[in-house]
């Protein structure tokens, strides 16, 4: 054992479906723009440029049902409902044909956005991170452990605000789909066991305040709601 000058921090986790088990969260990869519509909104061109990706924390990680407080320096606080997986093998340079024996599961996760940071970084050259990658980002549900990564290429998502829908699409409708964002993340960096991946939203992105709850869900996967606070 490591002796440690202050404490080990606590390893961040997420929920396992049906466990009382969890799943340790090594880091957090995001796909920017892989909905047409959503790259539409965002006032870009849906095209086949090579998927890009940024990064949250481990520690970002929220669990279904917990309310998240109205983060700081924002007035711009959205949602995107996004497929998420979970990496259970490592593995660099990945075959597409392989990708399926790397996923441990899958889920549904919000990728909470700093819209007015993330936009004002972007007009600057500037990373994405204070828009991206602020506490609490991640709401993650229970990870659905998977046999077939087939059963990730088609299912109705959506996302509701006060129960109004304000997000529905279809998985299939992914520019780049489960098995090529994985071929592509493992070509930059090796992926390990703990890794998680967002998959990117579809469109309908928007604003939230506090008292507001946000629910979702992806068809035969898994449902999400996220009562929002006030700021702390
Ligand atoms: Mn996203």
């Amino acid at each position: 054992m490591t002796d440690f000058i202050i404490p080990a921090p606590p390893q961040a986790s997420v929920a396992v479906a049906g466990s009382a088990q969890r799943f340790p969260v090594r880091r957090i990869f995001c796909v920017g723009r892989n909905y047409a519509a959503h790259a539409r909104e965002m006032g870009k061109d849906p095209d086949r440029d090579p998927p890009f990706f940024f990064t949250k924390p481990a520690d970002a990680v929220v669990d279904n049902g917990v309310t998240v407080p109205y983060p700081p320096l924002t007035q711009d606080f959205h949602y995107e409902i996004e497929l998420v997986v979970a990496i259970g093998k490592g593995g660099a340079n990945i075959p597409r044909d392989a990708v399926m024996d790397h996923i441990w599961g899958a889920t549904v996760g919000n990728d909470l956005t700093r819209r007015d940071l993330q936009l004002a970084a972007r007009e600057q050259g500037r990373p994405w991170d204070w828009g991206k990658a602020f506490d609490q980002s991640a709401v993650i549900a229970p990870l659905v452990p998977m046999s077939r990564v087939s059963m990730l290429d088609a299912g109705r998502i959506w996302l509701a605000v006060n129960g109004k829908t304000r997000q529905e699409a279809d998985l299939s409708q992914l520019i780049w789909s489960v098995r090529e964002i994985i071929t592509i993340l493992s070509q930059s960096m090796r992926l390990e066991p703990g890794d998680l991946v967002m998959t990117g939203t579809p469109a309908g992105v928007g604003a939230v305040v506090p008292g507001d709850v946000i629910t979702g869900g992806i068809e035969g996967l898994a449902d999400i709601r996220t009562p929002i606070g006030p700021a702390q």
